[in-house]
């Protein structure tokens, strides 16, 4: 589902991402952990062509990604992103910011929308804050609240950075919770996280990057249990 081929990216002089080969199927959920600086971020944005890449192929559902236009405004469509910062719009309700992509990009009726905006907020359980602004709400609720919009344009896969850093500690779990239960529906995600209980449970796969490289790319059993790099086990002491 997301396909990337020996893809690099340079910040100037500096190689942020070397070679990267990752391949997400249908329905799989990919964790990626690393040190801050390796290139997770980077990654994210360079699969949805937030970030130009200098070499290398990304393809999401067999698409190659489109340079620009209107077809790379369709791709972005079929990429829901999440960010750590929660992003909504602060001037617009809690379901204006999850109908307003369906009803400019995929032209659904307002009717229609506000219907599936409220189907996806009660699924993350805020369909009673949807008459409010997005400062009226806590940080876990604002960021249920992107989920719901990202998901309100039906995308395809989702990607996730680091969507709890942010937040403060008891609100982590609840967002983890609506997240897990993504995954377990079956939805293709590319999260990175430093939530090592959510990449246990939820994981299929944990790639681990440092320095732009994919270092290792294991089952999560696998991974915590018994890591092959110094890098791997360097970083695992530092956040077990
Ligand atoms: P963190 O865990 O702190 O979020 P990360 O793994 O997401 O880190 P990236 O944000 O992808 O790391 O950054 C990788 C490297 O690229 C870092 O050294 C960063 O300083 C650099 N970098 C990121 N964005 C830019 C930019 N727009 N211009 C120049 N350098 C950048
Ligand atoms: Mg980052």
């Amino acid at each position: 589902m997301i396909s990337a081929k020996a893809v690099n990216k340079h910040f100037g002089d500096l190689h942020v991402l070397k070679d990267i080969t990752i391949e997400v199927p249908k329905g799989q959920v990919v964790v990626v952990l690393g040190p801050s600086g390796s290139g997770k971020s980077t990654l994210c944005r360079a699969i949805n062509r937030l970030e130009p890449i200098d070499s290398g192929e990304i393809a999401i559902d067999g698409k190659p990604l489109p340079e620009e236009g209107k077809a790379l405004a369709a791709l972005r469509a079929d990429v829901g992103m999440v960010f750590q910062q929660f992003n909504l719009f602060a001037h617009k309700t809690i379901l204006e910011n999850v109908t307003l992509g369906p009803t400019k990009v995929r032209k659904v009726s307002s009717a229609q929308a506000r219907e599936t905006a409220m189907e996806l907020l009660d699924r993350v359980g805020i369909a009673n804050q949807a008459q409010k602004y997005p400062a009226q709400l806590s940080g876990g609720q604002q960021q249920r609240a992107a989920i719901a919009r990202a998901l309100a344009m039906r995308p395809k896969v989702m990607l996730f950075d680091e969507p709890t850093s942010a937040l403060d500690p008891e609100m982590v779990q609840e967002v983890l919770d609506t997240m897990t239960a993504l995954a377990d529906e079956g939805m293709t995600m590319l999260v990175v996280t430093h939530e090592m209980g959510f990449a246990r449970r939820a994981a299929h796969r944990v790639l681990f990057m440092s320095d732009g490289e994919i270092v290792e790319d294991s089952t999560p059993e696998e991974f915590f249990s018994d890591p092959k790099s110094e890098r791997a086990k360097d970083f695992l002491g530092k956040i077990l």
